[in-house]
């Protein structure tokens, strides 16, 4: 830890009514989000109730220390406590007027619901008398009493949170009561004692000597005892394993570590003059300017979030009876917190009595159709400038906007309605618990995921599962806010939905209508339906907001942006994105279907004739297709990579051929066809590679079999030579790939350039068709200069130099061991999926070399990575002309591209 870094910072007013401002909104690092902007909130005058933060930095120096304290710091801790009495005028504990305090997480980054929170800390059963002398509430005060010790029992303790929730069923049984708030003082002062009991009962001695008194494990009376096992709980929370999950999930980093913030509390649950809820300054669904968000009144936070009740929307809260001041003010805090962090912040506030507190904000998380929107707004507001409205859409979250939706025009029922909670369309089987999303996601078929409302714990199945259906909650539920987050499709609060988890079914209430696992459902996050049987999906158009934000981004961006594609319809698309031009055509496939079974007679048959006339088969149709493809992308570059994979991928597999020869033998079959199949097993088996990766593929195709390069060559320019008389602008380029020495491509630079001119005699027509190559092996990379020299442009394939550069197989590494080099960290992320340092530095490498070879190089990536934001940032700042990529990432590449141009006029160029 430096000097200048203190373990514990205090924010709130001091007992002078003065702010303390030891934080700020800056500090997230050393603070946590949580606790940088409640500091933040408090110095810009808004309520905030006093409290002090515990740095991440002593969570990382405890967990470090495995679970240790670092010397001191409880001292601290202690100090601060009694400033924060001294500044309350109350202390932890008292029998008169005690002081309680929440104890909460906070990252430096928002992992919402992710890790602990411990409510009504210092109550005991001297304190609880005090709390009812001060309130006059014997009801209130034995209410937060068993909620302390059943938060503290379950986040501390680890213990289940059933043993509780079952006593207080019991006690409602046994009273008649409908609900927990028709349970009396007296019913809630026996389920204390009950808790007690049951804390006793379950608590390990062994584990918890502290807890000993008399022999027996007690409920610890000693706040100080309570306070640091909360915060040690805290702690401990950051490697829970939901929190890891999420982590990874996020790409956040493990040793950041979470701060702790100890509050003093404020209550919801005061009666009808108070409330609680969570808030946003906007519509985090759609951007529109609103007062979006959930309330309740007499409750604590945790009832919100929940989904236990039913909430009401916060636009009503100033029309109630006792809140129409505090409902006022709220709405006054939106704004200041919106002008002072230049962003729709979520918040969380509690109304005690009538008073309002503000218990927490960030900038809050949004759908991309929001962030569009917002962004938009927030510049034509004048509030941020057009570069921030690009900084602040995250690439990733486009896809969202690219998602599925029900198609207009097919006919479906819905059975129930719901909450529009994360927009996007799923089908999938109903699957009742998280555990069954995943096998069945495993099993490689499509799930959504049913339940009466999900927790953290939830977590693995959300991510499996296609989309999230509850019957619980409302839109700012812990399903709603992770599903928004992670761009699945979410509907909640279907209250119609009757669920019953054991039996794996849920039914529709009114109707005989029964959902059963397995069954076929589709869910609208849009519009909140839900329909029983598959509907058909089918991707929006991009519009408006899209629109604008993608153009502000071209204006900046000098990266540009083309896309992967092979067919016509996908290079319309990617052209209707934005595409400007095809970064790669593989031609590979273009030769599935129908024309298999000519590639497989020119492979197969050593006759010269019958190869020449498959050959010539295969010129016609690629014709047809170079027609198709050029015609599509009229007037910008459309670059034809020469034939790529091992011949033998084309073929039938030997394994496949020896069962049926197997098969055939058994039932006696013909024998001459046997005999067939047998000799065309051997010629495939001959014709095998051990590694057909670094075998007969790439250019090495074209030097073993110059008749492809012509036939191809020959299509393009024929297709180009066609088109130009027709009086459109083709703008073919040749690819040569997986070159690793300057003569292949020298010898099949020159086998293009003759079929180019014959071509262009015949049809009697000037061609210009550059001829350029793949950089794809390390070797090509560090003699660049060698090869720039005969190339007219470089493609960097950054899936080969990867494979090639770690000497990992591409089509196997992600299924092996790379899963588990990243749970070790040992590699901290997927290099097939963003760029390695080690493989940029060869693309690197490359440009610079290539240009001593050809000043006039033209550079890109067509690897898979030119669709992945924090790649497309390294490609920037290497200085490539363009990024290519699957026509869905093109608007994400756009936005990336413009974002890297930002950044490093901004300053921010030289990370990666
Ligand atoms: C590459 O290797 O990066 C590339 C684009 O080619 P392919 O994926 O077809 O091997
Ligand atoms: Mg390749």
């Amino acid at each position: 830890m430096t000097e200048e870094v203190k373990r514990v910072y205090a924010f709130g007013k001091d007992a002078q009514g003065n702010n303390v401002t030891e934080g700020n909104t800056s500090m997230k690092a050393i603070l946590g989000g949580k606790g940088a902007n409640l500091a933040e909130m408090a110095n810009i005058g808004l309520p905030v109730p006093p409290g002090f933060t515990i740095t991440c930095q002593t969570c990382m120096e405890y967990a470090n220390a495995g679970n240790a304290w670092p010397e001191g710091a409880l001292g601290t801790i202690q100090e601060y406590r009694e400033d924060l009495e001294a500044r309350m005028g109350k202390k932890i504990g008292d029998a008169e007027d005690p002081l309680l305090v929440s104890v909460r997480s906070g990252a430096p980054m928002s992992m919402p619901g992710m890790m602990d929170t411990v409510l009504n800390l210092g109550l005991n059963d001297q304190s609880i008398n005090g709390l009812i002398k001060q309130t006059d509430n014997p009801r209130f005060a034995w209410d937060s009493y068993r909620r302390f010790i059943q938060m503290f029992s379950n986040v501390v303790m680890n213990l289940d949170g059933d043993l509780f929730e079952n006593a207080i069923t019991a006690m409602k049984h046994a009273r008649g009561a409908a609900s927990d708030t028709d349970l009396t003082a007296e019913d809630l002062q026996e389920l204390v004692a009950e808790f007690k009991q049951i804390f006793a009962e379950n608590v390990d001695a062994a584990a918890y000597p502290s807890l000993v008194v008399d022999g027996a494990v007690q409920f610890p009376q000693d706040p100080s005892v309570q306070l640091q096992l909360a915060i040690e709980a805290v702690f401990g929370s950051w490697n829970n394993p939901r929190a890891t999950l999420y982590r990874k999930q996020n790409k956040i980093a493990d040793d950041l570590g979470t701060a702790v913030n100890v509050q003093s509390m404020v209550f919801g649950n005061k009666g009808n003059t108070s409330a609680t809820g969570v808030a946003f300054t906007r519509n985090p669904a759609n951007g529109e300017k609103e007062f979006y968000g959930d309330y309740l009144v007499n409750a604590q936070g945790e009832d919100v979030v929940a989904g236990i009740r039913n909430t009401s929307p916060i636009a009503e809260l100033k029309d109630v009876d006792g809140l129409e001041e505090a409902g006022r003010e709220l709405e006054e805090v939106f704004v200041t917190l919106e002008n002072h962090f230049r962003d729709m912040c979520d918040i969380e506030f509690t109304i005690e009595q009538g008073k309002l507190w503000m218990l927490q904000t960030r900038v809050g998380k949004r759908t991309a159709a929001a962030a569009l929107h917002i962004a938009i707004e927030m510049e034509k507001e004048g509030l941020i400038s057009k570069e921030e409205a690009v900084m602040r859409v995250d690439p990733e979250q486009l896809d969202q906007l690219l998602h599925p939706q029900f198609d207009k025009n097919a006919s479906y029922d819905v059975v129930a309605k719901g909450l529009n909670a994360s927009p996007g369309a799923a089908v999938g089987e109903a699957v009742f618990s998280a555990a069954d999303a995943v096998a069945v996601a495993e099993a490689g078929r499509k799930c959504v995921l049913v339940r009466w409302e999900t927790n953290p714990d939830d977590l693995a199945g959300m991510i499996a599962a296609e989309g999230i259906l509850t019957s619980h909650g409302g839109k700012t539920s812990h399903a709603a806010v992770i599903a928004r987050g992670m761009g699945a499709p979410c509907v909640c609060g279907v209250e119609a939905l009757r669920i019953d988890a054991e039996k794996k079914q849920a039914s529709v209430v009114g109707t005989d209508i029964v959902i059963k696992e397995g069954d076929m459902i589709s869910i609208d996050g849009t519009t909140g339906s839900v329909v029983l049987g598959a509907v058909e999906l089918v991707l929006p158009e991009m519009t408006g907001d899209l629109d604008t934000i993608l153009e502000w981004a071209d204006e900046f961006r000098t990266l540009g942006v083309r896309a992967n594609a092979d067919n016509p319809e996908d290079a319309e698309l990617s052209r209707g994105f934005g595409a400007e031009g095809i970064g790669l055509c593989r031609t590979e496939h273009m030769f599935l279907g129908d024309r298999k079974q000519i590639i497989q007679t020119f492979i197969l048959n050593e006759d010269p004739a019958v190869r020449e006339k498959a050959v010539g088969e295969l010129l016609a149709a690629q014709t047809g297709d170079f027609l198709g493809m050029f015609r599509a992308m009229d007037g910008l570059p459309v670059i034809v990579r020469l034939l790529d994979p091992p011949l033998h991928e084309f073929l039938e597999s030997p394994r496949a051929l020896d069962v049926e020869i197997a098969k055939l033998e058994a039932a006696g079959g013909d024998k001459a066809l046997i005999a067939e199949k047998r000799m065309l097993m051997e010629q495939i088996d001959g014709m095998s590679e051990a590694n057909p990766m670094l075998g007969l593929r790439g250019c090495r195709l074209g030097i073993v079999y110059p008749i492809l390069p012509v036939m191809q060559v020959r299509a393009i320019a024929t297709a180009c030579a066609e088109l130009q008389k027709e009086g459109l602008n083709p703008k073919p380029e040749i690819m040569i790939p997986l070159v690793s020495v300057v003569a292949e491509l020298e010898k099949l630079r020159k086998v293009a350039e003759d079929t180019i001119a014959e071509v262009a005699a015949e049809q009697g027509v000037e061609l210009d068709i550059p001829v350029g190559t793949m950089i794809e092996l390390p070797r090509a990379a560090v003699t660049a200069d060698e090869i720039g020299a005969v190339a007219d442009f470089f493609s960097f394939g950054t899936n080969d130099l990867t494979q090639t550069t770690f000497g990992f197989s591409r089509d196997d590494v992600e299924a092996e061991f790379v899963p588990q080099y990243l749970a070790e960290r040992l590699l901290p992320y997927n290099p097939f999926a963003t760029i390695d340092p080690g493989v940029a530095k060869l693309v690197e490498m490359g440009v610079e070399l290539g240009h001593k070879g050809n000043p006039d190089l033209v550079c890109g990536v067509c690897g898979e990575h030119g669709g992945d934001p924090d790649s497309v940032k390294t490609f920037h700042t290497i200085g490539l002309d363009y990024v290519s990529c699957s026509p869905y990432r093109v608007p994400l590449a756009r936005l990336a591209a413009g974002q890297a141009a930002l950044a490093e006029k901004m300053g921010d160029g030289r990370d990666k």
